[in-house]
């Protein structure tokens, strides 16, 4: 995000953004105008906003307030046919969006075009859940007695979430709060409002009535404590940082409301002597170097058996020197930009840490300036070998294409390395042997674990999230994920007709 001046290049009109408040697109009312641009090249603007005041933050819980009662009234698979129509949308839209994600993001197309794919399965697979909203029946010590569970939305809910992932997390969210019939307030990260506005235009196209998704973009700083403590909000799902989700989390705390912060990761990778190389090497070039390395679920640290060490190391580095870095809506481009110059400068800070602490820099390690790469913010996919446990780089969340590599004589060790961090997200292992692959798989400290796949990715129908320093509160996507935006309610129904004494409690 920078403002900045004129563009060179023929590139599509930036957008002209507005507020979605109870179904109406309004310019927003607080103090900046802000100018979103393109990583790759910041004389191409995307989208020029006025930010939303924290006025405008009140009429949207307003709005959604107002919204919830008929929106709760109509029946979850109706509810879920709006989801349904979003996808049907959605999906004739893919190209056009992730193109506008990779100038928005920086993120290379093929990989926009992956997001653009996820967010629309997440939506089939929420729409459907609209049928499959069941609570249980339980058989009752007491004789005619039903007892059963109902679940119910909550009411109006803050989605809060971050910019890398600008299309399949906003969605991962909206749609199970939406098809359980809570009414919603959602504020994406600044750096991408233009997706953002997309989405919910897409929400609207499909028929979804004015004041249930409302949108208001602007600094989080400024308007998010709003989002999170204002009464009327019943819960909050975000997905970002640990400093801002563990503020998010104490304040929900102390209301305490409902809240899931998915946060940050320091994924393992583990190489075993026995592993199909190739196979691993794909998976850790995709792993740490895909998106830029800005996945919570980036490979981030490698642990590679020490017998195989030294030839999968100069393999990797031969196979990173190939990757080209630049715009990636150029197809020849492996790897696009850091998302701004703030993350740019975090990548570099950290690449100096590392060499400061005595990590061995095996490969890259500098911002990439040549010709039209200077308009941009790109750095070079970086490898650091020698990396110990003691080192920030080993302990701390780079969330740039910076990977830090450590060797292992033995299983335990790999494990203690692997868990040795306070983050537990993702976790891979590669190996032939699946007794070893299913010991791993029981010790390792994390939400998520591959067995010879890479450390990102998820699917609609699995929970995703962490444990430990990466995530509290219900896992997301899956029945999980949509069992957050509801309240159980369990009912005892008696059908004898007559007054007895009850013995139970
Ligand atoms: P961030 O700085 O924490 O921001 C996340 C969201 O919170 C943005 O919308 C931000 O708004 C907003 N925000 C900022 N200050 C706030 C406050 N005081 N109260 C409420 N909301 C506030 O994170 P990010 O840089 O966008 O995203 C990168 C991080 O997300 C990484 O750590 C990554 O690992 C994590 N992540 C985790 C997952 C997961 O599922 N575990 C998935 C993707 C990303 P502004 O943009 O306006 O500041």
């Amino acid at each position: 995000m920078s403002t900045l001046t004129k563009s060179k290049s023929a590139e599509p009109k930036a957008a002209e953004l507005k507020q979605y408040i109870g179904g109406k697109w309004v310019h927003g009312s607080g103090d900046r105008e802000i100018v979103s641009t393109n990583p790759a090249d910041t004389r191409k603007i995307i989208a020029r906003f006025r930010s939303a005041s924290r006025q405008d933050a009140l009429s949207a819980i307003e709005a959604a307030q107002m919204a919830w009662p008929q929106w709760r009234a109509v029946s979850s698979p109706a509810r879920g046919r709006i989801l349904a129509k979003a996808a049907e949308i959605a999906r004739a839209r893919r190209d056009e969006l992730a193109a506008l994600m990779t100038r928005e993001e920086g993120k290379i197309l093929s990989e926009a075009k992956g997001e653009m794919d996820k967010g629309i399965a997440l939506m089939d697979w929420f729409s459907g859940e609209g049928f499959r909203l069941m609570g249980q029946t339980a058989p009752s010590e007491l004789p005619k007695n039903l007892l059963y569970t109902v679940r119910q939305p909550l009411g109006v809910v803050s989605v809060i979430t971050p910019w890398n992932f600008p299309w399949a997390i906003p969605v991962w969210k909206i749609c199970p709060a939406l098809v359980a019939g809570n009414a919603v307030v959602f504020k994406p990260a600044s750096l991408v409002p233009a997706m953002a506005v997309e989405l919910v235009k897409i929400f609207e196209q499909a028929g979804l009535p004015p004041g249930v998704l409302n949108l208001v973009i602007g600094s989080g700083s400024a308007l998010g404590d709003m989002l999170v403590d204002e009464p009327r909000i019943k819960a909050v799902s975000f997905t970002g940082s640990n400093e801002i989700g563990k503020q998010v989390h104490t304040l929900c705390g102390k209301r305490g409301i409902k809240v899931t912060c998915e946060m940050g990761g320091k994924n393992p990778a583990v190489i075993w002597e026995d592993a199909d190389l190739e196979l691993a090497m794909g998976g850790v070039l995709r792993g740490a170097f895909g998106s830029t390395g800005q996945r919570c679920t980036a490979t981030s640290r490698l642990i590679l058996h020490e017998k195989i060490a030294d030839g999968f190391l100069s393999k990797l580095i031969s196979e990173i020197a190939k990757i080209k870095v630049g715009d990636g809506l150029d197809p020849a481009v492996g790897m696009g930009p850091a998302v701004d110059e703030s993350q740019l400068k975090t990548d570099l800070d950290y690449i100096e840490i590392a060499r400061k602490e005595g990590a061995k820099l095996a490969y890259g390690g500098r911002r990439l300036e040549q010709g039209e790469l200077k308009h941009g913010y790109f750095v070079e996919p970086t490898i650091f070998d020698g990396v110990k446990p003691s080192m920030r780089l080993f302990k701390e969340e780079v969330f740039g294409p910076v990977l830090a590599v450590s060797r292992v004589r033995d299983f335990g060790q790999a494990v203690e390395l692997a868990n040795g961090v306070e983050f537990g997200l993702t976790s891979a292992i590669y190996t032939q042997d699946i007794s070893l692959a299913m010991r791993f798989v029981d010790k390792i400290e994390a939400g998520m674990v591959h067995v010879n796949s890479p450390t990102i990715g998820g699917e609609a129908q699995v929970p995703f999230g962490g444990i430990k320093g990466s995530g509290v509160g219900e896992r997301e996507m899956a029945k999980e994920g949509l069992h957050f935006f509801t309240e159980l309610k369990t009912v005892f129904l008696d059908y004898t007709g007559q007054r007895r004494e009850s013995n139970l409690y």
